[in-house]
């Protein structure tokens, strides 16, 4: 009796365990799935079953290819490929991919302008021995030779527009690639450069030239700006601020460096010498007048805070960043509108 009342419920969770599998890794209520799943399930020991819990550690879906490497198949539409956690955000793929890219087009425009450079000496050179000929006497083969020398003239020539054609094509590559490069570097809203690029120049830092000072700086009560004149009206204010950081801050290099905040790398200034440059930035920006453009009803003031700190040698982006914005907090803390240094 007991048996008989035990097995519908065994039979019931079992049931429902493989729906949730089949929905956890995107699969159709297939007989083919759910084989796949009940060889799975009801044998939880099992060697496919231990494959399943490894491939799927962490909360990863199967893949199709998964799913079929383990003597499963897949029925219609193929489940989602999975994003890794690991995986490589697409833009930066992007940008590894234009890099290679540009490597590639950079060597193959330089073998082109080899070529085109021996081959117009070999084109002059024939041409001169050419004529030498053509100065011969007639003779049968001298003939012969002179009318071959003419054919490889006119395949040099030949050789030649295509070559300065492919120049052309590369060179127009090159410049393609080139703007490719400069937009994954580049923050689509406030066209200043991007975190990529901020890291890149970080990297590339010239210890030689000077201290280098870091700065966040990140724009107080933001949130208001969005909440009563709607993200557009947000998105504008963010790009403006942006804008007038760069231009007060400029020559050194102003970056966006996520959501309303932005990353000033500061060379060649002590420590309290940029963060008075970083005050006046401040100040300038705390008394400009946002308005509407639409209704050119006043936004009110807005002011950013920020952390400045100085770079040490071989220290890491992560590590500056880390210090600079412990200190962007205290600023919040005290009060906002204001800039915290040590
Ligand atoms: P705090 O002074 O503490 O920095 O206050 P806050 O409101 O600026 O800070 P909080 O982090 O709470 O909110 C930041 C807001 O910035 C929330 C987010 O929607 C907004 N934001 C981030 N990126 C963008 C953007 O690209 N466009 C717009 N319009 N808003 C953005
Ligand atoms: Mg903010
Ligand atoms: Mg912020």
């Amino acid at each position: 009796m007991q048996d008989a009342h035990a097995a519908p419920v065994r039979t019931e969770r079992l049931f429902a365990r493989i729906g949730a599998f089949l929905d956890t890794h995107h699969l159709s209520p297939d007989p083919a799935h759910y084989c796949f799943a009940f060889a799975v399930i009801s044998a939880p020991d099992s060697l496919l079953a231990r494959r399943v819990a490894e491939l799927t550690q962490g909360g990863v879906r199967l893949k199709r290819s998964d799913i079929e490497m383990l003597g499963g198949r897949v029925v219609g539409g193929a489940p989602i490929e999975p994003q890794r956690t690991d995986a490589v955000p697409i833009d930066e793929r992007a940008a590894d991919l234009v890099e290679e890219t540009q490597q590639q087009v950079d060597g193959f425009a330089q073998m082109v302008r080899d070529m085109q450079a021996e081959t117009e000496g070999f084109g002059r050179d024939l041409e001169q021995s050419a004529a030498a000929i053509f100065r011969v006497p007639q003779i049968a083969e001298i003939d012969a030779i002179a009318s071959i020398t003419t054919t490889m003239i006119g395949r040099i020539r030949d050789s030649e527009v295509r070559l300065a054609q492919a120049t052309a094509e590369t060179d127009a590559l090159r410049a393609k690639l080139a703007e490719a490069r400069d937009t994954a570097r580049r923050d689509t809203l406030t066209g200043l450069p991007n975190r990529r690029a901020f890291d890149e120049a970080f990297a590339e830092r010239d210890v030689d030239a000077g201290p280098y000072c870091l700065a966040v700086c990140d724009i107080d009560r933001f949130k208001r700006i969005n909440d009563e004149f709607g993200h557009g009206v947000g998105d504008r204010v963010l790009s403006a601020i942006g804008q007038a950081i760069a231009a007060e801050c400029a020559p050194h290099l102003v970056v966006r460096h996520g959501g309303e905040e932005f990353a000033v790398l500061l060379r060649g200034l002590s420590l309290v010498e940029a963060a008075e440059l970083l005050d006046g930035v401040r100040a300038t920006v705390a008394a400009k007048r946002f308005r509407n453009r639409e209704s050119d009803a006043p936004l009110g003031q807005i002011t950013f805070s920020a952390g400045i700190t100085a770079i040490h040698a071989n220290e890491t982006a992560e590590s500056a960043c880390a210090r600079a914005d412990r200190l962007l907090y205290a600023a919040k803390d005290q009060g906002r509108d204001r800039v915290s240094a040590a």
